[in-house]
């Protein structure tokens, strides 16, 4: 018997049976009014649930569409940008405003560090920023920004549009777009929120609103808020076809996480960070992100002496786990593992033992249980 797949990379997620069984069903067509009807009541729920009072924009494409649409409609070619980067994501970014001619000024911290917030607040004073990027958590390093403590220092630059990359953090890391001052946050389908890959989701501040209404018309179409406002605010309309499906199974992934209540959600997450990351230790990882910094939805586990990478994940995903590779600078010495959305405690256990597993069969000095242990220990803690 083959041993099941367990999908434990930092998105695509784990995708319960009944998001799946949403994307299983019949297309109908997009006015259908028991349609238009789930669509509307999803864009309401997301609105509430991250407490924006401006606009949400469910639309088909992914977490780099995401960013696009956050740039392309709230800066002009020639504008200054700021993109605070943790890593291989918040770079991402440099390329994408470079297209658009945008200015980009780029403020890094080391991999595993947060780029400290007076530094933010220096950069900013040198000269007038249209827009500020922030990678919430990034996958590549596994560091969770201070997008709160960010987002009260923004109060001083009210010309600066507030961009969060939430894409490996939005229902998984606390967020809340109108107390954090967030301007654009958005984020894909298929990480925090355990759909399947091909939506993007963003919230905008009435503040972003007001500045796409300003730049006029832009060179962008399909990602243009403009375009897509009047289907946000009357779901019965259309710009370009929603993906219905997918729609219907975002509202599925809703509803799980309105029943687990989101609170709830984001304290799981942080506990369940919290075991994997000392279970890993014990074993004799460590973890890339500094403490205090580390994010709740993935980790990132550089190897000890001795292990090759290649081997060992072929290993793990011979015992049942899927896991990333790491990333630029730490390609084969670090792995990425999610643990976001829709996963509960036996997959954290499993995830844990085959871990154990596969240092065992790669030939390392392992006491089996003993990262097991640690989990067990953080899940009757608490
Ligand atoms: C995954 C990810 C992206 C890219 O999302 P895609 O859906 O692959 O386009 C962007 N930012 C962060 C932080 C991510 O984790």
């Amino acid at each position: 018997m083959k041993t099941r797949k367990l999908l434990m990379i930092p998105g695509p997620t784990p995708v319960a049976r009944s998001i799946q069984e949403q994307m299983g069903r019949e297309t109908v067509a997009f006015g259908d009014p028991a349609f238009v009807k789930d669509f509307k009541e999803l864009l309401e729920d997301l609105k509430s649930l991250f407490n924006c009072s401006g606009e949400v924009f469910v639309v088909a494409g992914t977490g780099t569409m995401g960013m696009e649409m956050a740039i392309a409609n709230t800066t002009k070619a020639g504008d200054n940008v700021l993109i605070v980067s943790h890593g291989f994501f918040g770079d991402r970014f440099i390329d994408l405003c470079s297209r658009k001619g945008l200015n980009a000024d780029v403020i890094s911290s080391e991999w595993g560090e947060t780029v400290p917030v007076e530094k933010i607040k220096e950069k900013l004073k040198e000269k007038k920023y249209a827009a500020m990027t922030v990678t919430h958590v990034d996958t590549s390093t596994g560091v969770c920004a201070p997008v709160a403590e960010i987002g009260k220092m923004m109060k001083e630059f009210p010309e600066t549009i507030y961009i969060v990359d939430g894409v490996c953090a939005t229902a998984g890391e606390p967020e809340d777009v109108d107390a954090m001052g967030i301007d654009i946050l958005f984020t894909g389908s298929q990480k925090a929120f355990g759909v399947a890959p091909g939506l993007t989701m963003l919230w905008a501040s009435g503040k972003a609103l007001e500045r796409r209404k300003s730049l006029g018309s832009i060179p962008e179409f399909y990602i243009d808020f403009e375009k897509w406002l009047p289907v946000m605010k009357d779901t019965a309309k259309y710009f370009a076809t929603p993906a219905i499906n997918m729609i219907w199974a975002l509202k599925e992934s809703v509803r799980i996480i309105k029943e687990e209540g989101i609170e709830n959600r984001y304290a799981r997450h942080r506990k369940t960070g919290t075991a994997m990351q000392a279970a890993l230790e014990a074993l004799g990882f460590r973890i890339l992100a500094k403490e205090g910094c580390r994010a709740a939805t993935l980790s990132n586990p550089v190897y000890p002496e001795g292990v090759d990478d290649a081997k060992f994940r072929g290993l793990l995903a011979e015992e049942g786990i899927m896991v990333a590779g790491g990333l630029a600078a730490y390609a084969g010495r670090m792995f990425r593992l999610g643990h976001m959305g829709n996963i509960d405690k036996h997959d954290m256990i499993s995830v844990i033992a085959a871990v154990e597993r596969a240092l065992y069969r790669a030939g390392m000095p392992v006491e089996l249980g003993k990262g097991v242990g640690v989990v067990q220990q953080h899940l009757i803690d608490s």
